[in-house]
């Protein structure tokens, strides 16, 4: 998955996280919303038919008094007077303002001693006309229009029943009508209106918005906050006797519930509508603060989960740069890696300078000699010293062990050796603070025009790295000393090996051993030779390392130890003297599989007596192969005497000298060549007493001269092979030398 990915997912999360929780949030609102409306709805509904049922009981004893003087006149034309008086009683008991009788001409008659013309109002018209009415809010006449009025009116007819000659009439102040209806619901907000089915407003309690002035159906808008049509659906309702429920905007922006229910059945003229209503702030204030805490809830919740998303993305990049630091990080010194070095390549692309590959000669030596830690130790005085020797455009990283790369840049190659000079004057200063032996740094040299491709530059590096690599007269090259032909030439003859092998071009040759002390033969080191099919012969020095690269070289030693066997055999068998003869193994025959057995079954093939067969393997050696002592082991149960071979050329391990069992320890000829020189000579004596007080054969090797024989004489050294005595020979050269 791309980075970029990655990081879009817990974007995605949270996104995600927010759109379901508010929506959650949002549809628990909504349903709150819908049972809160419910709730008022019946609330509504209940304060509205309390309302009606006080209102009607009320509206029908006024009914039925009205009703009852007008057909006591009916019986008793004539009485007005007395009935005004006897009404008088009954004002105060129902509450009303006054009651009266208003003849056909309009002249009222009151029970308040007030004469006055109603002729038009419009109660009287109706009335008149045979109908029980209740007038809409007026202005009261009598005390100067200031209060508002309603009055109830029925007709009085004449004896017949048959024409209408009065009106009777109660008046109320538009006050009572406002006592009969609830105010004491949703905590004193709600209000309630009767209505006309025309939208007239007849009455209205004390904290309605909409007074008798107004018609209901002008005060509140036409349609609702999602344009459903309240007043045509009111209307409708209305006009069917039906109760219903909505939800309107006032014109002055507010908006309410209401319920509305009829108050009576159409017995006074027109019909009349409770309506109850319910702003929208009730229901706000209700829902508010329980939504409030939801989002709240809400918010927390997202606070929460942000901040999870945010613990486990910062988590996430700990981690990214740890696996970064892994990466492109050297655990030993804390520097860059190769990894980081390649990265930093491309940032520097375009830039001129030489790609510089070091490693130190034998530095595993140091380790196994010295112990891991000194080696530590060594590697990070050293690379403080490359730090040190890199400005801001150059790098330096370890590749691994003891190889670095660096990259630096100079004037000229003059100016670069220069550097390189100084640099490997100063790494010689190291040893002797750590109190180890000389370290041999060798750096190969890339000149590149252009840095970008680290792999393929330090490549280069490394191959003209192996242009000092096995010297110790040189510690640099530059990757155009490299010989393309000698190169050209290793390749055909590591490509020949196999027809060489073949056609029998290897010979073996045979170097004898002397007794230092009596001078006699003792036994022979087999030596390989390549003739080449054009006569040329070709040292082991030349073809070893590229058979041991390319692995051909455990074919070549097996090919060696089982030329040796088949000739001792058969010298044997023929009664001739034989000596023991030594077959050098490379160490990197020892790393393939079954060696031990691969050589028993050898040594079982030609038949030969194990003793008359030595192996020689190289200090270097034990260094490389972890169980080279199981292997010595091994060797030793088949019957080998095993020979340590070139004692003394390295950094020695002399501790391995106790853990694995070699018979014999070849000197190498560098320490034969101390002979002469007091110091060395002392080394040469104690590392022979050492030897042979483990229990070791000393063999010396590359005596040349008399003088040393001599001195390795009085060493009581035990055997000496070199040119003094004898250089290999040709085998048939060695065995007229051993016949005698
Ligand atoms: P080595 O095993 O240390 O063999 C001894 C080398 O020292 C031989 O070189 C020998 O010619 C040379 N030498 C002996 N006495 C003197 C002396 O007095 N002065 C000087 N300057 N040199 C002396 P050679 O034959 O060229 O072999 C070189 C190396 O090649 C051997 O070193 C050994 O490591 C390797 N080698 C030779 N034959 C074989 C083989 O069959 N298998 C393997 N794996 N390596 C072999
Ligand atoms: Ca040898
Ligand atoms: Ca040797």
């Amino acid at each position: 998955m791309s980075r970029r990915k990655r990081q879009f997912y817990p974007i995605a999360i949270i996104i995600v996280g927010l759109i379901l929780v508010f929506s959650a949030v949002g549809i628990s609102s909504r349903n709150l919303r819908k049972d809160l409306e419910r709730e008022m709805q019946m609330t509504l509904g209940d304060v509205a038919s309390q309302n009606v049922l006080v209102v009607y009981k009320n509206i029908e004893l006024q009914y039925r008094l009205l009703v009852g003087y007008s057909e006591k006149l009916q019986e008793n034309p004539g009485q007005e007077e007395v009935i005004l008086e006897d009404m008088k009683t009954f004002v105060k008991t129902y509450g009303f303002k006054r009651m009266g009788y208003i003849q056909d001409d309009g002249t009222a008659y009151t029970t308040d001693g007030n004469q006055l013309d109603l002729g038009d109002r419009n109660f009287f018209h109706k009335s008149m006309e045979g109908k029980v009415w209740i007038s809409a809010a007026l202005g009261d006449r009598i005390s100067g229009e200031q209060e508002m009025i309603n009055v109830f009116s029925v007709p009085v007819y004449d004896k017949a029943g048959s024409s209408v000659r009065g009106v009777l009439f109660a008046t109320y102040r538009n006050e009572v009508f406002r006592d009969m209806m609830d105010e004491d619901f949703f905590e004193g907000k709600g209000y309630s209106c009767i209505i006309r089915t025309d939208g007239t407003v007849m009455a209205h309690s004390q904290n309605s918005p909409i007074d008798s002035t107004e018609n209901f159906f002008e005060h509140i808008c036409e349609e609702d906050e999602v344009g459903y049509s309240t007043v045509g659906q009111m209307k409708s309702d209305m006009e069917n006797g039906r109760n219903g429920y909505g939800k309107c905007a006032h014109q002055d922006g507010r908006s309410a519930m209401f319920y509305y229910m009829p108050v009576n059945e159409n017995t006074y003229g027109s019909q009349w509508y409770m309506v109850t209503l319910a702003p929208q702030a009730v229901m706000d204030a209700r829902i508010n603060p329980v939504m409030r805490n939801a989002y709240v809830l809400a918010f927390v919740l997202v606070i929460i989960a942000a901040m999870g998303v945010t613990a486990f993305i910062l988590l996430q990049r700990k981690r990214r740069e740890e696996l970064e630091s892994l990466a492109y990080e050297d655990s030993l010194t804390g520097g860059y890696n190769f990894a980081k070095f390649r990265e930093m390549a491309k940032n520097r692309a375009g830039l001129s300078g030489y790609v510089i590959a070091m490693d130190l000669v034998d530095f595993k030596l140091i380790n196994s000699g010295f112990g891991v830690q000194k080696g530590d130790e060594a590697l990070l005085a050293l690379w403080g010293l490359l730090r040190k020797n890199v400005n801001d455009s150059e790098l330096v990283a370890r590749v691994n062990a003891d190889r670095f790369v660096l990259f630096w840049q100079a004037d000229d190659k003059a100016a670069l050796e220069q550097r390189i000079k100084n640099l490997i004057r100063a790494i010689k200063e190291i040893p002797e603070k750590l109190n180890i032996p000389p370290l041999f740094p060798v750096l190969g040299i890339y000149y590149v025009e252009s840095l970008e491709d680290a792999d393929k530059c330090y490549g280069y590096a490394l191959q003209a790295k192996h242009l000092v690599k096995g010297r110790r007269d040189k510690y640099y090259a530059f990757y155009d000393e490299i010989d393309y032909q000698r190169l050209m030439e290793n390749k055909k003859l590591e490509d020949s090996f196999d027809e060489a092998l073949e056609n029998g071009e290897f010979e073996v040759w045979y170097q004898p051993k002397y007794s230092a002390q009596s001078g006699e033969i003792i036994g022979a080191e087999a030596l390989v030779r390549w003739r080449r099919s054009d006569g040329k012969m070709l040292p082991p020095g030349i073809f070893i390392p590229l058979f041991e690269k390319n692995g051909c070289i455990s074919v070549l030693d097996e090919y060696v130890f089982r030329r040796v066997c088949e000739r001792q055999k058969e010298r044997l068998d023929t009664g001739k003297k034989t000596y023991p003869v030594s077959v050098n193994i490379s160490r990197v025959s020892l790393y393939f599989d079954r060696i031990v057995e691969r050589y028993e079954s050898i040594l079982k093939e030609t038949g030969l007596d194990v003793k008359y067969v030595q192996l020689e393997i190289t200090e270097s050696a034990t260094v490389d192969n972890v169980d080279i002592g199981g292997l010595i082991e091994r060797f030793h149960e088949v019957g080998f005497q095993m020979l340590l071979d070139d004692f003394g050329s390295g950094y020695w391990a002399l501790s391995s000298l106790n853990t694995m069992r070699f018979d014999t320890l070849k000197l190498d000829k560098s320490l034969i060549d101390y002979i002469g020189d007091t110091r060395g000579e002392k080394l040469l004596k104690y590392i022979t007493r050492l030897g042979q007080s483990l229990g070791f054969r000393i063999t010396a090797e590359g005596v040349e001269t008399a003088a040393q024989v001599e001195f390795l004489k009085h060493l009581k050294c035990d055997d000496i092979q070199g040119y003094f005595y004898s250089k290999p020979l040709p085998m048939q050269e060695y065995e007229a030398l051993v016949s005698g």
